[in-house]
Parts: structure tokens; C-alpha cells; sequence
């Protein structure tokens, strides 16, 4: 909706810019949302750089020189995205938003493993600022891991964001031997730097944080900074697997800037697919890498499940230590064998197994299909009716809206190979998502942590 309202007195000079009023609501609450907002200059003969704000209360007064602009409301992928053109010119346009919450997580708590602030050395967003990006972008986890110094951010802002965090570190050892993440981290930076990752750097991070998840970050990013790549690991021939650390819990399979590599995405999931399959067991995560200002946390993003009764943040780091997690850059695919999820063990009798699949996603995330993998192969796949890409306001009911965006829900049976280790399921979509403006594009994909196949006795 887009009101235009007329200056009341005398008429004056107008002025370079004009000032307008944005609002965003929640369609079905009517109160006010955390968001980011996007303006874009649009039309003919359009100038001028994008503007963008992460608004907590959902109110956004900017001046704008005059000209024709597309506006854009974005609370991540669990809420509808809405979008209009506006004129701004003599007057204060006053442009409203609303989005709707289409996608239920349930106990599944959006997790941004992988952020930067000021307190990196290689970003000017302070922690403040990146708080209220994660808030904005529906994230209500994450892991401030500063390089080589502990991140954190602010308590009572956190707190009134709903947004917890873990004081958290990003390691480099010297010579570059790849990033590592490590949560919680308390105390001072890290120390042996210089150490290295193949002299012991990982193991003393272990002994002093027993308790912590330690992550290889990025594993193929060029530079040094991915370690698979400084050890020349080839996982289908089997090459240099004894370097792997076997102190690390998770791998960032997917990471922000492998998101704007065409296929890289796809290429470490078949990796990491591969390397769980050879009994590597490193449970997958997501993060977006974000160092500044104009990127949004959460793509991708990890969602975590914490058992029953320890839904604190030590629960939630617990739930990634033991693979409660899936990881997506947009829709939420759910796996599991009645009350068994991924990282634990599920029943197979004789060659067949039984498994739960769900999957929603609000309506400008594309996906079409869902497969079920284990051992290296793909066992099953569902193709999935094709549906417009809406960036809009939301019509309709709620309920009517929520069933639009649940794709499938259901029970499947699939032949399980002899001697696989875990069944994942995977969603991909074809149409890239982010191209309204806001975000870059990314492929569409989502894919859970293993349900664990009985091994036989050997
Ligand atoms: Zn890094």
C-alpha cells in the first residue's frame, strides 16, 4: 500500500531530497518487525546507489533525492518478502510493508555460525550494528567468530533482540593452515597461533575447551584460508584423509562466499557426502561469512535442535556437537524416523529403511525437488509442481498461507546400500533466490545432517 500525502502550508522551496516514512508490519499481528529495508533507485534513466537499513521496531526515515524507487521488506526465509515501487517527490511518501510468518520451525533454531564484526580486523560493522542485522534477518542464534580474538556482543541488547550468542573465535594458525572456529570460547585470544594446524594447534584448543565445538571454516576457499585445499585432500582417491583432525566436530559445508562460486555449493556437499561415507564423521553447518554492512547474515544458515529440556545455548551447541542440525539458504527440509533425528541412529529391516520428510518454504523460495542419499548414491527423489515466485504482500489467510507453504510432508521407504553410513535428505531449487535486490544470488539448497544406518559388526 503506498500513500502519498500532500505538505500542508504555504508552499516552499522543495528540497534536494525529500523525506519519507517507511513501516513494516506483521500482516497477521499488526505490530511492528524487525527487518531489513532495501531501497533501490528503479525506472528509466535510474541513478544512485542502494540504500539499506536493519530496522527493529520496523520504522525507517530516510531523504531520498527525488526519483522512482523499488522498496524492498526482508525478514529472512521463514517470512514472506514484500516489495513496491514509489515515487518520492514533492511531498513525504509514507510507504507501507507487510510481511507474514509463512514457515513454522518449531523447536528448530535459526543459527548463524559465522559471523563478523568491528572487532575482526578485516570489518567496520560494530557489533551493535551486526546484532540488529542478525535480528533482522530472523536469526535468533549465532557465533561471533572474530579473527583470533574473542567476539561477543552486547548482553541487554541481545537479550531484548531475542538473539543469543556464544562468545566465539575464529583461528588462524600461521603459516595459513585454514580457518577453524571454536564455541565457546572464553578467555584470552588465542595463543599458539603460529602453531599451526598440523602441529598441535587443534589438539591444544581440544584440551583447554573440552567442552567446545571446534569447526574446519570453508574448507575449499582459496589462499590458504581453506583447509582441504592446504592439505591437498582428494577424498574420492583417498589422499592425505590421515591429515584430517580428528579434534573437530563440524565442517562449514556451506559458507557465504562459496554461495557466489557457480556450483561450489554443490561440490562441497558431494565432498563432505563422500568424507562421512569413508567414516569421517563431521557433522555439517552453514554460515554466511558476513564482514559488512550491505551483506545479510543467514544465508546461508544452519537450523539447530536442542534436545528436550536443554534448549540453553549450551544445549544448542551440544544438539551441533552430536549433528542436530540441517543446514539451507532458504527452505526448511525436516528428516527424521519418528522421534529419531539427525545424528542419531535409526532402524533399517532387512535392506529398507523408513524415514519422515517435510519441507516448507515461504513463496520466493524456489525449490522443486527433494532426494534421500546414503552411500554415495541417491536412493529416491520427488520432483515438485512448479509455483510463481512471489515477492509481495501477503493475501489470503494465514492458515490458507502456512499450507501454501508446506511442499511436502510425508513417509518414505528406500533400499538402503550395503555398508552406508548415514541417510540425507537434500531440496534444490532452480531459480537462484536473492534477486530482488537485497540479497546476491545464491542457489536454493537445503540438506539435513545424517539419520545413522546400523553399521554390521566387523
Ligand atoms: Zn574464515
Amino acid at each position: 500500500m503506498l500513500l502519498v500525502l500532500p505538505v500542508s502550508g504555504a508552499p516552499r522551496r522543495p528540497p534536494g531530497t525529500v523525506p519519507i516514512s517507511v513501516r513494516v508490519l506483521d500482516e497477521d499481528s499488526g505490530g511492528p518487525l524487525p527487518v531489513r529495508i532495501h531501497i533501490a533507485p528503479a525506472g528509466a534513466g535510474r541513478k544512485g546507489r542502494p540504500l539499506s537499513e536493519d530496522t527493529i521496531d520496523g520504522r525507517w526515515s530516510p531523504r531520498l533525492p527525488r526519483g522512482r524507487y523499488l522498496i524492498t521488506a526482508h525478514r529472512g526465509p521463514e517470512y514472506t518478502m514484500d516489495r513496491l515501487e514509489f515515487t518520492a517527490d514533492i511531498g513525504a511518501p509514507s510507504v507501507e510493508l507487510r510481511l507474514r510468518r509463512v514457515v513454522d520451525p518449531g523447536p528448530w533454531v535459526a543459527a548463524d555460525l559465522h559471523v563478523h564484526s568491528s572487532r575482526s580486523f578485516d570489518s567496520r560493522v560494530t557489533p551493535e550494528q551486526r546484532l540488529r542485522s542478525l535480528a533482522a534477518a530472523g536469526i535468533r542464534f549465532a557465533a561471533p567468530v572474530e579473527h583470533n580474538t574473542t567476539g561477543g556482543f552486547p548482553r541487554e541488547s541481545a537479550a531484548q533482540l531475542g538473539v543469543s550468542w556464544v562468545p566465539a573465535v575464529e583461528v588462524t594458525p600461521a603459516p595459513a593452515m585454514g580457518h577453524f572456529s571454536v564455541f565457546p570460547y572464553e578467555g584470552d585470544p588465542p595463543l599458539s597461533m603460529a602453531q599451526g594446524a598440523d602441529r598441535g594447534l587443534l589438539a591444544l584448543l581440544r584440551r583447554r575447551n573440552p567442552d567446545a565445538l571446534i569447526q574446519i571454516n570453508h574448507p575449499r576457499l582459496s589462499g590458504g584460508m581453506g583447509f582441504f585445499n592446504v592439505i591437498r585432500l582428494d577424498v574420492r582417491r583417498g589422499k592425505n584423509m590421515e591429515l584430517l583432525p580428528t579434534q573437530a566436530d563440524t565442517i562449514e559445508v556451506l559458507n557465504g562466499i562459496d554461495l557466489q562460486r557457480a556450483g561450489q555449493a554443490e561440490r562441497l556437499l558431494t565432498e563432505w557426502m563422500e568424507l562421512f561415507e569413508r567414516g569421517h564423521r563431521y557433522w555439517a553447518t552453514g554460515g554466511s561469512d558476513v564482514h559488512h554492512a550491505e551483506q545479510v547474515p543467514g544465508y546461508p544458515r544452519t537450523y539447530v535442535r536442542a534436545q528436550e529440556g536443554e534448549e540453553g545455548l549450551a544445549g544448542l551447541t551440544r544438539a551441533l556437537r552430536r549433528g542436530r542440525a540441517l543446514v539451507t539458504t532458504g527452505p526448511l527440509l525436516e528428516l527424521r524416523q519418528g522421534d529419531r533425528w539427525p545424528g542419531d541412529t535409526i532402524e533399517v529391516e532387512g535392506d529398507r529403511a523408513t524415514v519422515q520428510l517435510r519441507l516448507q518454504a515461504a513463496p520466493w523460495v524456489d525449490v522443486r525437488r527433494i532426494e534421500l542419499w546414503a552411500g554415495g548414491k541417491r536412493l529416491w527423489s520427488k520432483e515438485l509442481a512448479a509455483r510463481p515466485l512471489v515477492a509481495g504482500p501477503p493475501g489470503g489467510e494465514k492458515e490458507q498461507a502456512r499450507r501454501e507453504a508446506q511442499l511436502f510432508e510425508g513417509s518414505v521407504t528406500v533400499e538402503v546400500p550395503t555398508g552406508a553410513r548415514g541417510l540425507i535428505a537434500v531440496a534444490r531449487g532452480d531459480a537462484p533466490l536473492g534477486r530482488t535486490g537485497v540479497l546476491r544470488p545464491f542457489p536454493s539448497l537445503a540438506f539435513t545432517n545424517p539419520l545413522l544406518l546400523p553399521q554390521p559388526p566387523r
